[in-house]
């Protein structure tokens, strides 16, 4: 079965995310970290993707839907979370498509103030080996720029930056938040207050998830 998991840039569902595959052993599909891997790689699709994520727009659908399907068949019988997908309505509707083996059974959605996206996003700092997510004023780590986990680098993801930042919320409002009203008719939406801390965030999540598994 598949739960998708929405929400704004920095609504922290990356973090979410890791906890149900730690604590409920679900198999995270992000495809912001897929699209980053082919980056790293210097693939084709790294190539053409990075045009659109270094300015913060969304990748074409075209170029993402092989890595889906590819993560997708790669997971057997797991319990699959979608971290960032869909983005837009055609996103929700390919997925429609592809889901007759591992159906959406629920879709939550992270909601954030926008004041406090922009405090997170600003602040964010990423391990580029593991991709560990810090925060410079209230999760930094231990030493200066380096991971805690596993020493790697701790820098800005370019897309972090103050301008990118505006230019993915303003792609949120307009490409994604209308998959809210699809998930509301098709009976799957759930809305969770992502503000709160991480820990209250992960009981209110699996509070609805754990009916499903
Ligand atoms: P994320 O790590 O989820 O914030 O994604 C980083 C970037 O990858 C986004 O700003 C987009 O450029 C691209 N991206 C990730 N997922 C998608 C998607 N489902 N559709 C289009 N672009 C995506």
């Amino acid at each position: 079965m598949i739960v998708v998991l929405t929400g704004a840039p920095g609504a922290g569902k990356g973090t979410q995310a890791d906890l149900l595959v730690s604590k409920r052993m679900f198999k995270k599909i992000s495809t912001g970290d897929a699209l980053r891997n082919q980056v790293r790689a210097g693939s084709e699709i790294g190539k053409k993707a990075n045009g659109y994520m270094s300015k913060g727009l969304l990748v074409p659908d075209d170029l993402l839907l092989g890595i889906l399907k590819a993560e997708i068949a790669g997971a057997a019988n797991d319990r699959i979370l979608l971290d960032g997908y869909p983005r837009n309505i055609a996103q929700a509707e390919t997925l429609k498509t592809l889901n007759s083996d591992f159906p959406v059974r629920v879709v939550v959605h992270l909601d954030v103030p926008e004041d406090e996206l922009v405090r997170r996003l600003s602040g964010r700092r990423v391990c580029g080996e593991c991709g560990t997510s810090y925060h410079v004023d209230t999760n930094p780590p231990k030493v200066a720029n380096v991971c805690d986990r596993c020493t790697g680098k701790v820098t800005q993801r370019l897309d972090d930056e103050e301008e990118k930042v505006k230019v993915r919320l303003k792609v949120f409002n307009s490409e994604t938040k209308p998959i809210l009203d699809f998930y509301r008719n098709e009976k799957l939406l759930r809305e969770i207050n992502g503000a709160e801390a991480t820990e209250s965030v992960f009981k209110s999540l699996t509070g609805i998830i754990d009916n499903f598994i």
